[in-house]
């Protein structure tokens, strides 16, 4: 049998016995919806559902590999034309994926190999690094880490920018665990609901801190003095010198010097940076202080500073999620066609305790098919699979043909991901 067979139908069981897990989302009649089938890639979309039995029966009838929604309401939702649906409005959706973005355990569980010259490594990477060639395969893999990098990017987003600065209320905010490697978020409010994409590329731009002008937040230098951010001021500048304060107060001498490292400051800026904490600590709590003095700190490398501060503020967003109005999500309690896990709905308070690959609230627990007497044997069919760590138990590392007699939800796991097979 092949993966897409077997799988198919492990995922018609748990649609048939967990109808409940398929939650209705609000409008669902006014939303458009989307599935990928197991034997092609293509998606199935522009389909309507007035109600949710009869959603539910679809999954049963046609079980998906993914399931979305639209963040968009429509009056016709299923007519095949964009333009004809009768677009209402739409949703404000937010992706935090650890594909986007660098995470250090990258750098152990996730490797690449060149096409090209047959160079591998480890990490992520966007070129070989010794031929440059961008014919480049990837292996990505999750952890705990990383998971818990992205939980971390949807809380900044949610307590520092949606609820001070947007006054989104938590009942605004649909949560969901992705089944994968992030978060999604959508905020259903009226007034968002009514955004263009224009203006949904200015919030993206807000949450990120890219192209932040400094000195319309009231940066300055006046006759080779610099004039710094008040700490009265209000949402970024606020949110900067909250950030500096922080770090001046918590963090320790090496860890600044890593981060002035990393930012590019030479080994003198370095050590005088060092040696003016108290005092810039002082000028920061000072309310109608501000003239930032540091030996050896120009406009230039003030500018560069206050950049690798933001980077360290801004939420990292899949852009194109945000602005495009006619983005399909994953639906929640749907299955994520490559874990088997299911996406989970969380609640904002939810989130703060929830830990997908070892949640012990059952209901919230998106490993459906966990199960330790049910074995499967399955062959390892990718070059390796790093040690991974699932429920409280360490898997691997695995290479190409290990033959391992394995727990269900692992066996489903490593099928979904396509680096195993069935061995029967
Ligand atoms: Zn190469
Ligand atoms: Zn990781």
């Amino acid at each position: 049998m092949t993966n897409s067979t077997y799988l198919k139908r492990v995922f018609q069981s748990y649609y048939r016995e967990r109808k409940d897990e398929i939650i209705p989302v609000s409008s669902l009649k006014k939303r458009e919806f989307g599935f990928i089938p197991w034997d092609k890639k293509i998606m199935i979309r522009h389909m309507g559902f007035s109600d949710i039995n009869l959603l539910r029966e679809y999954t049963v009838n046609n079980p998906p590999r993914h399931m979305y929604s639209s963040g968009s309401l429509y009056n016709l939702p299923n007519n095949q034309e964009m333009e004809y649906k009768d677009y209402v409005g739409c949703d404000l959706i937010i992706d935090i994926d650890v594909d986007h973005f660098y995470t250090p355990c990258k750098d152990k569980h996730d490797f690449w190999y060149c096409q090209e010259c047959n160079h591998s490594g480890k990490g992520m990477i966007e070129k070989c690094t010794k031929c440059g060639s961008l014919k480049i395969k990837k292996f990505s893999w999750f952890c705990e880490i990383c998971l818990d990098i992205s939980k971390k990017e949807i809380l900044n987003l949610i307590d520092n920018f949606l609820v001070p600065d947007f006054d989104i209320q938590a009942n605004e905010m649909q949560i969901a665990f992705s089944g994968h490697r992030g978060y999604h978020l959508k905020i259903e409010n009226d007034k968002i609901r009514q955004l263009t994409s224009e203006d949904r590329r200015e919030l993206v731009d807000y949450f990120t801190g890219r192209n932040i002008n400094f000195q319309i937040l009231g940066f300055d230098e006046h006759a080779g003095q610099i004039f710094g951010f008040l700490n009265n001021n209000k949402d970024w500048s606020r949110k900067i010198t909250d950030k500096i304060q922080n770090m001046l107060l918590n963090n320790t001498n090496e860890e600044i010097t890593k981060f002035l490292e990393q930012i590019g400051l030479s080994k003198n800026l370095i050590i005088s940076f060092i040696n003016s904490k108290d005092y810039f600590l002082n000028i920061l709590k000072n309310n109608d202080y501000n003239l930032w003095n540091i030996e050896g700190f120009g406009i230039t490398t003030w500018k560069r500073f206050l950049k690798g501060i933001v980077h360290e503020i801004g939420v990292e967003i899949d852009e194109p999620v945000t602005i495009d109005i006619h983005r399909l999500i994953r639906y929640p309690g749907s299955l994520h066609g490559k874990t088997g896990f299911k996406v989970q709905a969380l609640t904002l308070e939810e989130l703060y305790e929830f830990n997908p690959l070892n949640e012990n609230k059952k209901h919230l627990n998106p490993i459906v098919f966990e199960s330790y007497e049910y074995k499967q044997k399955i062959k390892i069919s990718s070059i390796e699979i790093p040690e991974f760590y699932i429920r409280d138990k360490t898997y691997g590392p695995y290479f190409k043909d290990d033959i391992i007699d394995i727990e269900n939800h692992i066996a489903i796991l490593l099928l979904s991901r396509d680096v195993a097979i069935l061995e029967e």
